[in-house]
């Protein structure tokens, strides 16, 4: 998802007292809470010091345990210690008392209680990190969990916006960075741009199971190899997987480590060297790298192009790690913050912006990543938010009813690219009801789609003769990963031609049949005015368009040429107006008349 960087009007703010407002990085695997104090953004510490609270919840019968302390439960009591929780946002899973949301409330609820313990005052309001890619239902799934714990959202903030900001890249001049996020059980890699004070990102792109857990996978196999023992019981192969990471995060101090380990009553000790955990890692920082580079192709750059490299996530530790893009960049990465907490001080220093506490700065804005629409007829997607619109965004377009005395109308709202709406991902529907029954093309219907702050869709729609009106509030069921989003890019761009080609059929068929259904109208009510020759030629022509219109398969590929179904189509439609041009105006006459002789038109 792209961002921008715009200019806010003045907000003014008093000069003694400040808002205190908190950042939020919401994690997988570690959640932390930060502020601005003093002018600088400072991760909030917990009663015991601890700036990261480990994103795991315990639920017993009647006690809630977050964090560090219910760390342990992850061996004692797996079936009731919910991780991850994040990986599940926005799907629709039962509303069981553990569902993700609910999960992630508890946590953000134990981030605020830190928040207040340190602060000695609750925070006005916060602003929460979420990955470039989460869509509508994701953002929404987590504004809606820091609602139940209480919290006012300012706004939802992009990972590696916030990283960027905690860099203070937007006060530079120009240049492109690219964002490596490497976290517990995710890897994602996003390509901002910045122009003037503007920051777009150009790519994104990643894995959802790829991280930090893979890489403690790859030291727990070593050891079972080089020992010969594998675990006996869950609680022994929790244990390992544990001492597992601590050697890992160890060798991003130390050129070596020890493990001492106790399985099946025996204990072991082994020594592993940083080339042993270079040799063990590295398909796997390849295959992050091959993501890398296809990041790069998508945003149409090259390694020379970028001029920083981000550093985000606790994995980015790892040495080798950085040995790695030190290399392939020919430059070596940021590293002067933390990358565990980056994400949580660029919210926090947004937070501060957003709480009015600073009159100059910036705000950062996103786009949307895919373009939004309707069904209309033919089953043709209409766009009313092109993909990269700066958001918040509200746009607006009419549209009318296609039968007399139509009363009710369906709204499918639509995301994707493509023309048809069987290709693109539907996303809602809902009904407009209770429209007064009119001729068709009378009622006009004003369709209003509108992204707020956070990313996310409101659609409504007024009949503006009478003021009917109806709207939604768009919960798509599935969540979208970035490759889902790329897929849908790609697709759009291999079947352009298919699906213009398409959409113009759709559309001078629907011509066609609109056409046909107002003559054989004029027909029922008109035809003395014709002569007999006149009328068999027009229901000859009637006939063509109707076995026209039948013969094509609903999507066929269609060449452009003048043999091809539209052009046909095309010129019978012409040529169907042509032949009833006179009867129009004799009908027009007839009109006029009636009207001489004291009717009224609209009475005729
Ligand atoms: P997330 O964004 O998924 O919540 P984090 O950014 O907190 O995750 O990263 C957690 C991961 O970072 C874990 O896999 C952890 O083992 C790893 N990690 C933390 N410190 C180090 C370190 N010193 N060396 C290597 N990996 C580390
Ligand atoms: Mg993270």
């Amino acid at each position: 998802m792209a961002l921008l960087q715009i200019s806010e009007p003045d907000q003014i703010s008093e000069p003694h007292h400040r808002n205190i407002a908190i950042g939020i990085d919401l994690g997988t695997t570690n959640s932390l809470v930060a502020t601005v104090k003093s002018g600088i953004a400072t991760v909030l510490k917990d009663y015991n010091q601890n700036e990261l609270t480990p994103s795991v919840v315990h639920y017993a019968s009647n006690k809630i345990t977050v964090g560090h302390e219910a760390l342990q439960f992850r061996t004692t009591d797996p079936k009731n210690t919910m991780i991850s929780a994040k990986r599940f946002m926005g799907l629709d899973v039962d509303l069981t008392s553990k569902n993700p949301v609910k999960v992630s409330s508890d946590i953000l609820s134990h981030l605020k209680q830190i928040a207040i313990d340190s602060l000695g005052e609750t925070p006005i309001g916060a602003v929460i990190t979420v990955p470039a890619y989460f869509d509508d239902n994701q953002r929404q799934a987590t504004k809606q969990a820091a609602e139940i714990a209480g919290l006012n959202v300012l706004r939802l903030l992009n990972e590696p916006t916030a990283a960027a900001i905690a860099y203070g890249l937007e006060n530079t001049e120009s240049g492109t960075f690219l964002v490596y996020d490497l976290g517990g059980g995710t890897f994602d890699v996003s390509i901002l741009s910045l122009n003037k004070g503007v920051f777009e990102v150009l790519a994104v792109n990643g894995d959802t199971h790829l991280g930090g857990d893979d890489f403690d996978k790859l030291i727990y196999d070593f050891i079972i190899n080089k020992i010969g023992v594998s675990p006996i019981s869950d609680i022994e192969e929790a244990t390992l997987m544990i001492a597992s990471r601590n050697i890992k995060e160890a060798l991003s101090m130390e050129e070596s480590s020890k493990v001492n380990c106790k399985l099946n009553n025996t204990l072991y000790s082994l020594e592993i060297t940083q080339n042993d955990f270079w040799d063990l890692s590295k398909s796997l920082l390849n295959k992050t790298l091959m993501l890398v580079k296809k990041a790069l192709r998508d945003a149409k750059l090259t390694i020379n192009d970028i001029n920083q490299i981000i550093l985000v996530g606790g994995s980015t530790r790892m040495t080798n790690l950085r040995r790695l893009l030190h290399d392939c960049f020919h430059k070596p990465p940021l590293t002067s913050l933390n990358p565990d907490t980056v994400v949580a001080l660029g919210a926090a220093i947004q937070a501060d912006n957003l709480a009015g506490n600073r009159n100059d700065e910036l705000l950062l804005l996103d786009v949307t990543p895919l373009s939004l629409g309707l069904e209309t007829m033919g089953g043709l997607a209409q766009k009313i938010i092109p993909r990269n619109s700066t958001i918040p965004v509200t746009r607006a377009q009419d549209f009318t009813t296609y039968k007399d005395g139509q009363t009710a109308m369906t709204i499918h709202i639509l995301q994707g690219e493509r023309e048809l709406v069987d290709d693109c991902r539907s996303l809602a529907k809902f009904s407009l009801k209770g429209i007064p029954p009119m001729t068709a093309g009378v009622a006009k219907i004003r369709v209003t789609f509108q992204i707020d702050a956070d990313g996310l869709l409101s659609v409504s729609a007024v009949e503006q003769n009478t003021g009917v009106m109806s709207s939604i509030e768009v919960k798509p069921s599935f969540g979208l990963t970035p490759e889902q989003i790329t897929s849908m890019l790609n697709e759009s761009i291999k079947y352009a031609k298919d699906d213009i080609n398409t959409r113009l059929f759709n559309e001078a068929k629907i011509d066609a049949i609109s056409l046909v259904e107002a003559i054989e109208q004029a027909l029922q009510t008109d035809h003395e005015l014709l002569t007999n020759n006149e009328e068999q030629q027009i229901l000859l022509l009637i006939r063509q368009i109707k076995t026209q219109i039948e013969g094509i398969n609903p999507k066929p590929l269609l060449e452009d040429n003048a043999q091809s179904p539209r052009t046909i189509l095309k010129q019978l439609s012409i040529r169907l107006n042509e032949v009833t041009s006179g009867f129009a105006s004799k009908r027009m006459n007839k009109a006029i008349k009636a009207g001489l002789s004291g009717k009224k038109i609209e009475e005729i």
